[in-house]
């Protein structure tokens, strides 16, 4: 049987590519790569020649048994996506449920992650988070996601669009509270940048500078104020509605 590697790539920065996951890419018989453009960039600078082929959200099913097929006839094969590592908010996690069912050997290399470094660049909570990855583009669906949150008291790690930031902000605020938050923006690139306050100050923010470049969103989790303020809140609902009845 084959086996499947799962490669990380840099986030921003070329050099941020561990030199066993480099020794894989040369030692695989194939990558599949979300968009094989953008990964022959990264193969040229290594000089890298390898056979590619695409693997993304839009071909993931059919895709994913042809790859299959490949590993259960001994091939090994190097899965990559844009940035950063397969799987997180990426195409991944198809491929190696079905190659673990299959009983396909999976390998993980560890690598960047632009969730893990805003993180922990953040100043926030790093004991407990939650990876929340891209919140729904549709206003409903996003306020129904931070609904189900709003009690969680882990720091909570949000993927998102320049062009959605304010609209998430505003949303945030309206189901959160004005919490503490950090925007991660341009990781590991030239123009690096955290802007951190509280929710309502990193919209005010981005009113000034319209926001640009890709960014992670960060805010604190449930405060025990919040939290025993909260609880007090629906003791009271219910009270006066029992008082009621
Ligand atoms: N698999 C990737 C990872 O492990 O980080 C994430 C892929 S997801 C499609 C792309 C999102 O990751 C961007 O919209 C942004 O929220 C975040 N991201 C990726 N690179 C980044 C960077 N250099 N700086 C800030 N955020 C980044």
């Amino acid at each position: 049987k084959g086996k499947l590697y799962i490669c990380p790539t840099p986030i921003g920065n070329l050099e941020d590519i561990t030199l066993r996951a480099l020794r894989i890419l040369k030692e695989v018989d194939s990558i599949a790569a979300e968009d094989t453009r953008h990964t022959l960039k990264l193969l040229r600078h290594y000089e890298i020649q390898k056979p590619l082929t695409s693997y993304h959200e839009h071909n993931e099913t059919t895709k994913s048994q042809h790859l299959m097929d490949k590993l259960l006839r001994g091939e090994t094969i190097a899965l990559v996506s844009d940035a950063g590592m397969p799987g997180i908010s990426d195409p991944g996690e198809l491929l190696i449920k079905k190659c673990i069912k299959a009983g396909i050997a999976v390998e993980v290399l560890p690598g960047a992650s632009a969730a893990i470094l805003a993180l922990v660049a953040s100043g926030l909570d790093t004991k407990h988070f939650s990876f929340e990855g891209f919140l729904h583009r549709d206003k409903k669906k996003k306020k129904e996601r931070l609904e189900k949150i709003k009690g969680e008291d882990r720091t909570l790690v949000f993927y998102e669009a320049p062009h959605r930031i304010k609209e998430t902000l505003k949303v945030m605020i309206e189901l959160l509270g004005n919490r503490k938050a950090v925007v991660a923006r341009e990781l590991t690139k030239k123009y690096e940048e955290f802007i951190r306050g509280s929710l309502q100050e990193i919209h005010q923010h981005f009113q000034e500078n319209p926001p640009k470049g890709e960014m992670v969103l960060l805010c604190e989790g449930i405060s025990p104020q919040e939290e025993e303020d909260r609880k007090k809140e629906a003791f009271e609902a219910i009270t006066i509605k029992e008082h009621i009845l």
